[in-house]
């Protein structure tokens, strides 16, 4: 019998194996870490996340972090900022798929944060810094502003304000990547005023994976770049 950790990477692998993408035997044993991890933290010391099973870890947090990589070409070494990345999703997850990635997580709430230095941690991953504190502050646009070839933010705030929190972590050629529900065409002509005032251009990307004996999972990523 898989236990529920192996169960959800298991899930993950072959998720992303119908996009194509393979995971080495390394990447699937951290991937199992940090759900377990995951739902032991969630257990037993604080909420981190309301998906727990093994196929919403699969889906829901893992898959969604990492199907993005389809679209948005992420350069090697490139500096990722994550705003708002709870369980360090998607930030987290991207660093194990990419590790030569250099991850900035920027987080609100302390112990989220520690639970994503814990992972970060366990699995001897180098090259994250782990930011106390808001996106917007003062701190925060000081060490980081202009530097994020990517940022993203899943699950954070409306896109109109996201753009506003995330324009001046842009660098020039930089992409904001915000993931999205349903409802993301409406977010975006709310967030069209606030685009021209910051100078960004929003696309979506919708995507259907279809796992087996699972309903097909969409996936809406909203991708900002700077106009020309
Ligand atoms: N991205 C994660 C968490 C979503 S919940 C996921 O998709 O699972 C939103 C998180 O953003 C919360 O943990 C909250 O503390 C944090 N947050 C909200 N506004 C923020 C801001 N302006 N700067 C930094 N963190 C923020």
């Amino acid at each position: 019998m898989l236990s529920d950790s192996e169960l959800a990477v298991e899930l993950l692998a072959q998720a992303l194996n119908s996009q194509s993408i393979e995971l080495s035997e390394t990447t699937k044993a951290a991937f199992q870490t940090y759900a377990a991890m995951l739902v032991d933290w969630n257990s037993t010391r604080f909420n981190l996340t309301r998906l727990v099973s093994p196929q919403q870890i699969a889906l829901n947090h893992f898959l969604d972090s990492l199907a993005v990589t389809k679209f948005v070409k992420i350069p090697f070494g490139a500096r990722v900022i994550d705003i708002g990345t709870g369980a360090g999703f998607p930030g987290l997850a991207l660093k194990i798929y990419r590790p030569d990635v250099h991850l900035v997580l920027i987080e609100s709430t302390a112990k989220k944060l520690l639970f994503c230095r814990a992972v970060g941690e366990e699995l001897g991953l180098t090259d994250i810094e782990y930011l106390h504190g808001r996106a917007e502050d003062r701190q925060t646009l000081q060490l980081l502003g202009g530097s994020g070839a990517i940022v993203t933010a899943r699950a954070v705030a409306p896109l109109k304000q996201l753009l506003t929190l995330t324009a001046p972590l842009l660098s020039p050629q930089g992409a904001f990547i915000a993931w999205k529900g349903s409802r993301a065409s409406d977010e975006m002509l709310e967030a069209e005023p606030i685009a021209n005032k910051v100078n960004l251009r929003m696309d979506l990307v919708e995507q259907v994976l279809t796992v087996a004996d699972v309903e097909p999972v969409k996936h809406y990523y909203v991708v900002c770049r700077r106009r020309k």
